[in-house]
């Protein structure tokens, strides 16, 4: 699985956001399926943002089986452990936020890399539970603002 940013390194560029890979129409998500947001999409199509999907990044597939955040790991639903994946994925996605000097994120709510005010409890039942997913702590701890996808449509 791959997904494609426009190389504008040799050119001066004017990114000011990451945005996640998903809400672009890119088929990043554990299952396979889309969450497009256009005024996201709208973004990486004006040369403002670029796609990060730090699940991918961090060398998983699509599509993946589901996994929740459990007292501080990154399980799967079969209880695998695959926090390494998700450290290396934000770890990426940090690194690429320095590369262009990007200061804001607008990412998916609710994945446990992406989720900015909410993420899912750990009991694979769906519920809700504010928290942050890997890579949107790792953002700000870096001083990078993040804001979910519902927060920027709204
Ligand atoms: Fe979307 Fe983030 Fe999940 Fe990738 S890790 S599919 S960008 S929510």
């Amino acid at each position: 699985m791959e997904y494609i940013n426009l190389d504008m390194s040799d050119k001066e560029h004017h990114y000011e956001y990451i945005v996640s890979a998903c809400l672009c129409g890119e088929k990043t998500r554990y299952d396979g399926k889309i969450s497009i947001s256009e005024k996201v999409k709208n973004l990486v199509d004006e040369g403002k943002a670029i796609m990060v999907c730090p699940e991918v990044d961090g060398g998983l597939n699509v599509p993946r089986l589901p996994c929740e955040i459990k007292g501080g790991r990154v399980l799967n639903v079969e209880s695998e452990d695959m926090t390494d994946y998700f450290v290396d994925g934000a770890i990426k996605t940090l690194e690429t936020a320095q590369k262009y000097g990007i200061k804001k994120a607008i990412l998916k709510e609710k994945s446990p890399s992406c989720g900015s005010r909410l993420i899912y409890d750990g009991t694979f039942s769906k519920t809700l539970i504010p928290g942050e997913g890997i890579t949107a702590r790792l953002l700000r701890l870096n001083d990078i603002e993040v804001i979910s996808d519902e927060e920027f449509e709204a």
